[in-house]
């Protein structure tokens, strides 16, 4: 495999940014080497900048559905481009996208567009607190949110604890008002709700665990979440930034048929562009200003390039059959590799939910929360990232990431991906490569 190019690249980059990147991931620490540099995307493919092509799993880490340079959303963003890049003031396209969304997602019944997934969640934890008149907020171990000041806390020793910041430049204080609990916990939410209940503005989850591997929880748990904040007066939080549009058009949300009081979305709401959106009841959402006292604003809110991109992509998802026709592929690709490490009896198992995956290195049934990852495991997955590489897989550079399922991918490429997968894993693990096809 040629690094030549990407090596320059990012020799270069290290001067102008901190560890050559602008995004920590993306320096591939996790996984050891040289990260690639892109050149182009099509479809499901992706060429770096020596020339060499790969089938793309991380798909910008969720956004493009659509796989890249899809013809309708960049005939859509060329057209926008056309009529001007950004105003500030309304434009119709925002009125469109709202429409669309409002009309096919019974959860919410008002939306504000903002500019990142991080920018939705912060101002869905004000919102919470404007409503509640409460400080204090609930995460979950294992959770992403985004690099919010008071979610990038991690649970001290304790069933429920105060957070204690994962990150240096966050105060004590801000720290101090968020309790982490871990996920799939029943009693340990109950605790932190008993103890401080009258100050708790928001329980915030992503419904589908997807940013330390895929911790998915039982549809009884949400259930539990639901009720619980429900008697005690706090918001029900759902992070949908990579579930929203994903499992279904209307997220975790219509996958699991639970009304949370506020829902954020990023990454495919924007066609590949940079938006982030939350949404809620109009009785939660006319506190925002200008109707209301909550305030929050952008510059680039509601872009319109981005509302045009956001709102193609949206339109194919809604293309009857689409979001079944993901999960069947993705099953029948995990199936097969599933399968695959069991003849071989590889400790290797591929969890799924809808065009979400994620490669684990476990003999588990099910992983459901944080502390059941084997962190030694990654070297499996360092490994196996390193042979995919060479023989043309692009997986997003950490163990703890999701893979994703465009409608790109064909039943052919998976196929042809999957017996590439089986061969590397046989690679790994010092299997015969029989049975590899
Ligand atoms: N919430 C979740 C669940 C995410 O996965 C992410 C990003 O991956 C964010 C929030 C933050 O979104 P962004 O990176 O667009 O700021």
């Amino acid at each position: 495999m040629q690094r030549q190019q990407s090596e320059a690249l990012f020799e270069e980059a290290k001067r102008y940014f901190p560890g050559g990147v602008n995004s920590p991931v993306r320096a591939f620490r996790s996984v050891g080497g040289t990260p690639l540099f892109f050149e182009k995307g099509d479809g499901c493919h992706v060429w770096d900048a020596d020339g060499q092509r790969y089938i793309d799993f991380c798909c910008s880490w969720g956004p493009l559905i659509l796989g890249h340079n899809h013809a309708k959303v960049r005939e859509a963003i060329v057209d926008a481009v056309g009529l001007g890049t950004s105003f500030g003031a309304p434009t119709r396209k925002e009125n469109e996208l709202a429409k669309l969304i409002l009309e096919n997602n019974r959860y919410i019944e008002m939306i504000r567009f903002v500019s990142s997934g991080t920018e939705a969640v912060m101002s869905a934890i004000r919102l919470a607190r404007g409503v509640t008149g409460r400080p204090l907020v609930i995460k979950f171990e294992g959770c992403y949110h985004g690099h919010v000041d008071a979610l990038l806390v991690k649970a001290g020793s304790g069933l429920s604890t105060f957070g204690i910041s994962s990150s240096a430049g966050i105060p004590e204080a801000v720290a101090n008002d968020t309790i982490v609990v871990p996920l799939n916990d029943r009693r340990a939410l109950e605790v932190a709700i008993s103890d401080y209940a009258h100050d708790i503005a928001a329980v915030i989850i992503e419904p589908i665990p997807a940013n330390n591997g895929l911790l998915l929880q039982t549809k009884e748990y949400l259930e539990f979440l639901r009720d619980i904040t429900r008697r005690h007066g706090i918001l029900l939080i759902f992070d949908e930034v990579i579930s929203g549009f994903r499992v279904g058009f209307s997220g975790a949300a219509g996958y699991y048929d639970i009304r949370p009081d506020i829902i954020t979305y990023g990454k495919i709401i924007g066609g590949g562009m940079p938006v982030g959106a939350y949404g809620a009841s109009r009785d939660i959402m006319r506190h925002i200003a200008p109707e209301g006292d909550v305030y929050q604003a952008g510059t680039l809110s509601g872009n319109p390039v981005a509302m045009a991109a956001g709102r193609a992509q949206l339109t194919e998802c809604l293309q009857p059959d689409f979001y079944q026709d993901q999960a069947q592929r993705t099953e029948a690709f995990v199936g097969r590799l599933n399968r695959f490490a069991v003849a071989q009896q590889i400790p290797f198992k591929v969890f799924s939910i809808g065009s979400i995956f994620w490669f684990a290195f476990t003999a588990k049934e099910a992983i459901r929360s944080s502390d059941e990852i084997d962190p030694k495991s990654m070297e499996h997955f360092r490994a196996l990232h390193k042979v995919l590489l060479e023989r043309g897989i692009y997986l997003g550079p950490s163990g703890y990431e999701v893979g994703f399922v465009s409608s790109a991918h064909t039943e052919a490429v998976l196929s042809e991906a999957a017996g590439l997968i089986e061969a590397a894993l046989a690679a790994v693990f010092n299997r015969s490569a029989e049975g590899v096809a």
